[in-house]
């Protein structure tokens, strides 16, 4: 066991109770947990505020002054302690209705302390409840240690004496002692490139700098510490499996795919269209498998790129697979493809739960005897029972619904891994893309088909409905669909059914039979009841289609001209471009109306004009991302960047990329980390494969 693994209780001032209660609140296990426990602000002693000036809006004040006058009252549970405190230009109460027994004891008269907190107005007077206390220092040591590290803590944690000051004193005290005992994690020629303090200094630094450029050179090295061994995770397993997992090798472009390009497509593809499929391409001939993740705007084309790298599979005689998130959209995949392929003696089925068991058992036994060539469906796919004769090539599409886990599951369906091209229609910013999945190359489709004409985003609301009606009639009047979209949150939310379908009735009453037509889906509906409302709308009967977001993946009605998104207020970014993307896939102008309340918050506003002004699928999840952090970017709950504790992924973008060039160059040198200088990281993955078994298999 080395230093930094010492049970925490063993620390001195800790024991049983707090070394529990430390585990429990912030997974404190061990020294080395704690010293992870970084302030996430420093309070500078010499940026004193006035009693006289303060602001009681402010949410912190730092004073300096006397205590007096300290009061108890009550008793029990409304035992309150309170005392005075002045610094010459007044005074303040302090407030304390918890722990005040330890509070009362360790308040010394006659010394002058520094006060934190938020101040508040009561009966008006100032006072400031639960402050940080922290007894002024002599002029020797206040020089040395200018800030106070401010931790987070919990009540829990205060009522073992475990404030921010008393978590400081802990980690005051562990430093003490940890003189040449906290081993550097990084590689020498990587400390010396960037010129980053050592651990040791850094984990001093940032806990009690001497000064602003301590903190920053601190905060910068655990960063890049943090971002690195992220993306060593990721890079690791993608080289370990580039070197040892061979590939299929697919070398000819035979028959299927020469046939469906001269006969099949109706179209040339785009310039982005060739460079991808060309990339795609060299990695299927370089034996070794790939794990490419294809982005490109809602329409720019993908499921044809993917369907033109089926072909080329199945020319090398293996089968293919397409796997989507959803029934609806395995579905429309199935009769794309089946259509375009039609004429072609090419197998195409579609394989989803909702099928009969037998049916399935039939499905499931040509695709074990190779007679399927290309199958289609959902999470079923990868269920064990689903056995191929030779899986050469997986699609996933609308990648931010499966994890890693699920890919791996898809590697294992061969003796040699299939090549596996996951799309997604979520564009996602360049750091995320390089974080979130550093285990994939990337291409990118950056072109839309010609003759696409901008959709046009329109701001309204309620006082416009009227007019939007009107405009909806004259559409539907040229033969053109209108989307109209409400927010379903939480399916189970029993009020946002009721929204959707009072405004079903209102859209009835205003748009009547015969002349109408009006189909509605959502996810409370039996799913033939689904379908049944879909292919209304597919097929052109129905104009206007009601529906929640279940819509909002790959459905592909190039009639549908109009997206109108009620309450689009409640909806992120993110989505509300993807239910944009719904319309403009035709010839036709599209229109989109965000209808919204008259009041909006700032950030409501923000979004909604981020989309009148955009139509970028880039841009806009750049602005998501500033607007509301990765925590809300659909996807990424499971994935490691939230757990991040220093770096932003937003705002650290250098870092990251400096992180993942290094990363890189250290594995192109050495592999298998087998060289001397990058022990420190081989022994890193070595406990990281033990403590976290799945490891092995991606
Ligand atoms: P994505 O999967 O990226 O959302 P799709 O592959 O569904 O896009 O394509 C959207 C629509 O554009 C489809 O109707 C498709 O047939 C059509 N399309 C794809 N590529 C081209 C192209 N190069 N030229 C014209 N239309 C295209
Ligand atoms: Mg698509």
């Amino acid at each position: 066991m080395t230093f930094l693994e010492t049970p925490i209780e063993f620390l001195k001032g800790v024991g049983p109770q707090r070394a529990q209660v430390l585990q429990r609140e912030l997974e404190v296990f061990t020294y080395g947990d704690l010293l992870m426990q970084f302030p996430f602000r420093y309070v500078d002693k010499s940026q004193l505020g006035k009693i006289n000036t303060i602001d009681v809006e402010s949410s912190y004040v730092v004073l300096r002054g006397l205590i007096s006058n300290v009061h108890l009252s009550g008793t029990g549970r409304a035992t309150r302690l309170s005392a005075l405190f002045s610094d010459g230009t007044g005074t303040v109460e302090l407030i304390w209705f918890q722990g005040v027994k330890w509070v009362q004891e360790s308040i010394k008269p006659n010394v002058e302390y520094i006060v934190m907190g938020k101040p508040s107005m009561f009966n008006g007077h100032i006072n400031i409840a639960h402050p940080e206390l922290e007894p002024v220092r002599s002029d020797e040591t206040a020089s040395r240690h200018p800030y106070i590290p401010v931790y987070s803590t919990t009540e829990k944690l205060k009522a073992k004496g475990l404030t921010s000051k008393g978590l400081s004193k802990l980690t005051e005290a562990l430093l003490a002692q940890s003189m040449g005992k906290i081993p550097e994690v990084l590689p020498l020629s990587v400390i010396q490139k960037y010129k980053l303090p050592s651990r040791e200094a850094a984990l001093k630094a940032i806990h009690f700098p001497a000064n602003n450029t301590e903190i920053q050179l601190a905060t910068q090295r655990m960063k890049f510490e943090e971002l690195f061994f992220l993306q060593l995770d990721y890079q690791y397993a993608k080289y370990q499996r580039q070197q040892h997992a061979q590939g299929h090798i697919f070398s000819v472009v035979g028959e299927k795919f020469n046939r469906f390009y001269k006969e099949k497509l109706p179209f040339d593809l785009t310039g982005a269209q060739k460079r991808v499929i060309k990339e795609i391409r060299a990695d299927m001939k370089s034996g070794h498998q790939m794990n490419r993740l294809l982005q490109g705007d809602v329409g720019s084309g993908k499921t044809l790129v993917a369907l033109l790298c089926m072909l080329i599979a199945l020319d090398n005689n293996c089968q293919a697979c397409l796997m989507a998130p959803t029934e609806i959209l395995a579905t429309q995949h199935f009769n794309t493809i089946a259509r375009f392929l039609d004429g072609l003696d090419i197998k195409v089925e579609l394989l989803t739960g909702s099928l009969k068991t037998s049916e399935k058992r039939k499905i499931k036994e040509r695709i074990l005897s190779g007679e399927t060539d290309i199958l289609i469906g959902t999470h079923a796919l990868i269920e064990d029972t689903v056995q191929f004769k030779q899986l050469g090539f997986v699609v996933i599409d609308e990648q931010h619904r499966f994890g890693v886990e699920q890919r791996a599951k898809l590697w294992a369906k061969n003796v040699v891994p299939p090549h596996v091209l996951v799309m997604t229609a979520t564009p996602i910013p360049r750091t995320l893309a390089m974080t979130l999945y550093g285990d994939l190359d990337c291409s990118v489709i950056d072109e839309l088909p010609p003759g696409r004409k901008p959709i046009k985003t329109i701001h309204a609301t309620d006082a416009q409905r009227l007019k939007l009606f009107s405009f909806m009639r004259r559409q539907i009047a040229e033969g053109r669909q209108v989307y109209v979209v409400y927010p379903l949150i939480d399916e189970s939310e029993k009020s946002d059914l009721k929204y959707l379908m009072d405004g079903y009735e209102s859209i009835a009453r205003d748009f009547p039979l015969p002349e109408y037509q009006i189909a509605i889906v959502h996810g409370k509906m039996p799913s033939e009841d689904k379908d049944y409302e879909m292919k209304r709308f597919k097929d052109g009967i129905a104009n206007i289609m009601v529906s929640t977001t279940v819509i909002e993946v790959g459905v592909d009605v190039p009639n549908a001209t109009v997206m109108v998104i009620e309450n689009a207020e409640r909806f992120g970014l993110s989505q509300l471009h993807q239910l944009r993307g719904r319309v403009g896939r035709g010839g036709g102008q599209s229109y989109c109306v965000l209808m919204t309340k008259d009041k909006l918050t700032t950030s409501g506003k923000e979004r909604i004009q981020t989309m009148v002004d955009s139509t970028d699928g880039f841009r806009i999840a750049e602005a998501d991302l500033k607007l509301r952090g990765p925590g809300d970017i659909q996807g990424l709950q499971q994935s490691g960047i939230l757990q991040l504790k220093l770096a932003d992924i937003v705002n650290d973008e250098p870092i990251v990329r400096a992180a993942r060039e290094t990363v890189q160059h250290i594995l192109d040198a050495d592999p298998d980390l087998a060289q001397y200088e990058n022990a420190c990281l081989a022994l890193y993955i070595k406990k990281k494969r033990t403590a976290n078994d799945w490891g092995k298999i991606s």
